[in-house]
């Protein structure tokens, strides 16, 4: 009976797995294949020079000696790279494409090829106390790849830049040496992937995709999932590239120690290397981030320092929050014509800065008898002062009117309250008020003007 090539390779196998640990197998055995069968030669394939070499030397040996029992006669076996699947473009992971060509999209294929981010890079990322070790470790990472710290863990809440950092360094690396393979995959993906392989059946596809990149990217792999497959097929994704000196890299919103049913084992595993946080920048440094923002999108002449501070102050949740602050305002200013100032400021970004909590006090509970006041003074082009004062001049009494009748409808206080209020009038004026504003709606151009605060209250409302 001849056997072919494969079959010949896989009772070998068969054969190893029994013996061997079965990390082992699956980490170097398994993504082999054979090419072809000559004599009593057989010619096997790794996915790349490195698993190449490490079976000829760790493994060659051992399987031979199988073979007399496997196969019912000796064989000798050769590693070799597979060249046809090293030059065959990556489909399915971001490569990164060469230097003339690296502005183009990335290749095409499967949704699992995630782009880096062009404005993720060191350059583009401000430098404060709150992430000063992270980026250092990140730089010292980007000029030693495999070699200083390797993984690299970072850890911080959301929107405080570790995907950014983390792409970083890949576009340093990359810019250095522009055919580095890079893998850059959020955990749900690489889960989701996984899943998907073990049902069709493909996982050593899946190995030879993550075990051939020379610097993996993991995204928040606080997502790793309790999983105990997943959490093993990374196990053995991390000690195939720890092993073979590839860079990885790794971000959570939490230390490796803190990720709810992570296995031991890849707890020590993300400790290996440097484990890095970052915390909310402060105050300086948010100034200096939405500076840099500005810089970055030629916003400087329409944005104020004054604007810049006041979003600073207030926005204090993430960089995300700032650079999503600092786009709102400037789409409201374009929106309603005018220009970017503190005021405006204040008004686009009311919800923003409601949420934010002790350091907007008076934003958090924007409908009040004063914010009323305001409004409708506004609206009718007076000043507050004016409003709430004594003066009986009719430009001063329809809108003061108003006022009292908004605040009654919105506030629902009493009318003692709202008399003192305004100057402190008794509530027999504030009844007359009230009832005035009634009738003066019955003018449609007058009710739409009412009508129009009331929505104005209502934004402020929500
Ligand atoms: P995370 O991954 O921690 O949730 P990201 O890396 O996605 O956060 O960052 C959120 C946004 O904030 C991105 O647009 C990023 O460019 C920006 N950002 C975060 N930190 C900085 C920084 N130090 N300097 C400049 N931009 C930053
Ligand atoms: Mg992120």
């Amino acid at each position: 009976m001849t056997l072919s090539a494969s079959e010949t390779w896989s009772r070998l196998l068969d054969r190893a797995r029994l013996e061997l640990p079965e990390q082992t197998y699956r980490t170097w055995l398994e993504p082999t294949e054979a090419l072809e069968l000559e004599g009593n030669t057989i010619v096997v394939v790794a996915p790349d020079r490195f698993a190449a070499d490490w079976n000829e030397s760790k493994h060659a040996q051992f399987l031979a000696s199988l073979a007399p029992v496997a196969l019912g006669h000796p064989i000798n076996i050769v590693f070799r790279v597979d060249e046809e699947r090293k030059s065959r473009p990556q489909m399915d992971l971001f490569v990164a494409p060469p230097p003339d060509q690296a502005k183009k999209t990335a290749p095409d294929g499967p949704a699992t090829g995630v782009q880096l981010s062009t404005r993720y890079t060191f350059h583009n990322f401000v430098i404060g106390k709150s992430n000063e070790l992270a980026a250092a470790a990140a730089q010292a990472v980007a000029a030693a790849p495999g070699k200083v710290y390797n993984p690299l863990f970072i850890y911080g809440e959301t929107g405080l830049g570790k995907t950014h950092l983390m792409q970083a360094v890949a576009h340093e690396i990359m810019q250095r040496a522009p055919s580095t393979r890079v893998c850059f995959v959020g955990t749900e993906q690489f889960t989701n992937e996984l899943v998907a392989a073990i049902q069709k059946r493909s996982t050593p596809e899946f190995r030879r995709r993550y075990r051939e990149t020379d610097l993996l990217l993991l995204d928040d792999v606080h997502f790793l999932k309790r999983t105990e497959a997943t959490q093993e097929e990374f196990f053995h994704t991390f000690n195939a590239l720890y092993e073979a000196g590839r860079q990885i890299i790794l971000t959570s919103d939490r230390p490796p120690s803190e990720i709810p049913g992570l296995e031991a084992r890849l707890v020590s595993r993300f400790q290996w290397g440097m484990v890095a946080d970052i915390e909310q920048p402060d105050l300086e440094h948010r100034i200096a981030i939405l500076q840099n923002k500005a810089r970055l999108d030629h916003l400087e002449l329409t944005i104020p320092d004054d604007v810049i501070r006041f979003i600073a102050e207030h926005v204090r949740s993430s960089v995300r929050e700032l650079e999503g602050s600092l786009i709102r305002l400037l789409a409201y200013a374009s929106l309603k014509h005018r220009e970017v100032s503190v005021s405006l400021a204040r008004e686009a970004l009311r919800d923003k800065l409601r949420l934010n909590g002790d350091g907007a006090a008076e934003e958090k509970h924007a409908l009040n008898v004063q914010s009323i006041q305001q409004a409708v003074a506004r609206e009718f082009g007076i000043n507050v002062d004016g409003l709430r004062s004594k003066s009986r001049t009719k430009q001063l009494t329809v809108p003061r009117q108003v006022a009292m009748f908004l605040i009654r409808e919105f506030l629902g206080v009493q009318l003692v309250e709202i008399g003192n209020a305004f100057g402190g009038r008794d509530h027999s004026t504030v009844i007359h008020s009230l009832e005035r504003v009634e009738i003066l709606c019955q003018d449609p151009a007058f009710n739409a003007r009412v009508e129009s605060l009331r929505k104005t209250l209502s934004d402020l409302h929500r």
